[in-house]
């Protein structure tokens, strides 16, 4: 997997493209007018592993709350702007960390160009953020049906159009509900541009099938080494978004932050409610940043193999199961009711 070389930027002090790890960003989903409610889910993704936070400010009023937001959580902070190009002036000046903005819904050159110049003096750096659904209706009347290079070529000229006013920090993402649409723009994007690249499909749809669409679409393009920071977008708790990004990053080997479970698919062998049992302890250890390596295993056909391999393992028998920690019996006997229990104190013990 060689990784697609990107210029780098700087988002509130995360580095983006470049040599950088692939950082993982979501967005916000409570309405930015209640400042309490918007603040605990910030802090629920940030507990979850969040490095960046998209906010919608679909009024100029609701800017007010960047400052809010930046004197609690340390997290930097990016202004999703539609339609209204002063917006994103405002959350400039309020001290946004990084502003997006859609060339299709802004649509008009003037107001972006005002965008970048006051983006270049105060050094914030911009998403450019194409989506098939509203492209530009210059390109639209080039592309009535629009598609991957239609994309491309808004995305090219908008960057064309901030670095002409000297503003060079730039990402860009480009991303359409189809999977195999948004996998063709960025390979084109990609092969033309050094512009770091957020990567996404949007619109993917519900926790479950959206994350199988996103992991395929982002995995499938991560591994052509393209792909600088991920949103993997749900239909549901942004917490479910930062979760499912990580469970990708670490499955291609990019990141390693957080326990990866082995579990076992149980069949009639198993004699115990193994999916209670991973449910349970999946909840309890989503805060945890340290990478450890769990096995948690339904009987001991593979379950003695499995725990015995990963850092902490528990393998289940007909009666009661045996904890490995690194690859020694750690105690046995363990009866089910007390197994998550066991394994979240392990899993104390080894993170210390
Ligand atoms: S480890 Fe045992 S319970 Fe789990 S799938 Fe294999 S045989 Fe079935």
């Amino acid at each position: 997997m060689e990784r697609k070389k990107t210029r780098a930027i700087s988002v509130g002090g995360v580095k983006i493209g470049g040599d950088n790890p692939i950082t993982v960003q979501s967005m916000l989903k409570t309405d930015p007018q209640n400042l309490q409610e918007t603040l605990n889910q910030l802090r629920d993704v940030k507990r979850a592993g969040c490095e960046l936070i998209r906010i919608a400010l679909p009024q100029e009023e609701t800017c007010k709350i960047i400052p809010f937001l930046k004197r609690e959580v340390d997290i930097p902070i990016i202004g999703d702007v539609h339609f209204n190009h002063r917006i994103a002036l405002k959350a400039i000046e309020a001290g946004i960390d990084c502003v997006r903005i859609n060339p299709g819904t802004i649509n008009n050159i003037k107001k972006l160009k005002e965008v970048a110049s006051l983006a270049r003096q105060r050094q914030i750096p911009v998403r450019i953020g194409i989506n098939i659904g509203s492209l530009e209706k210059r390109i639209l009347k080039k592309y009535p049906k629009p598609d991957a290079n239609a994309m491309v070529e808004s995305a090219l000229s908008c960057v064309k159009l901030f670095e002409d006013e000297g503003h060079e920090a730039i990402k860009v993402s480009l991303k359409a509900s189809d999977t195999l649409q948004t996998i063709e723009a960025y390979r084109k994007f990609s092969a033309l541009s050094d512009c770091p690249l957020h990567v996404g499909i949007t619109e993917a749809g519900p926790v479950f099938s959206g994350a199988i669409k996103s992991s395929v679409g982002i995995g499938i393009l991560l591994h052509e080494g393209i792909g600088d920071t991920i949103r993997v977008s749900l239909t549901g708790n942004p917490v479910y978004e930062v979760t499912a990004a990580y469970h990708i990053l670490r499955t291609l080997g990019l990141r390693k932050r957080g326990i990866n479970i082995i579990s076992c698919p149980t069949c009639g062998r198993c004699k115990v409610n193994l999916r209670e049992v991973v449910e349970d302890f999946e909840k309890e250890i989503t805060h945890i940043d340290t990478h450890i390596n769990v096995a948690i295993m339904g009987c001991e056909v593979n379950g003695p193999g499995e725990a015995r391999d990963a850092d902490l393992g528990i393998a289940f028998g007909p009666q009661s199961a045996v904890l490995f920690s690194k690859g020694a019996v750690k105690r046995k006997g363990i009866p089910r009711e007390m197994a998550k229990d066991v394994l979240v104190e392990e899993i104390h013990n080894f993170s210390h």
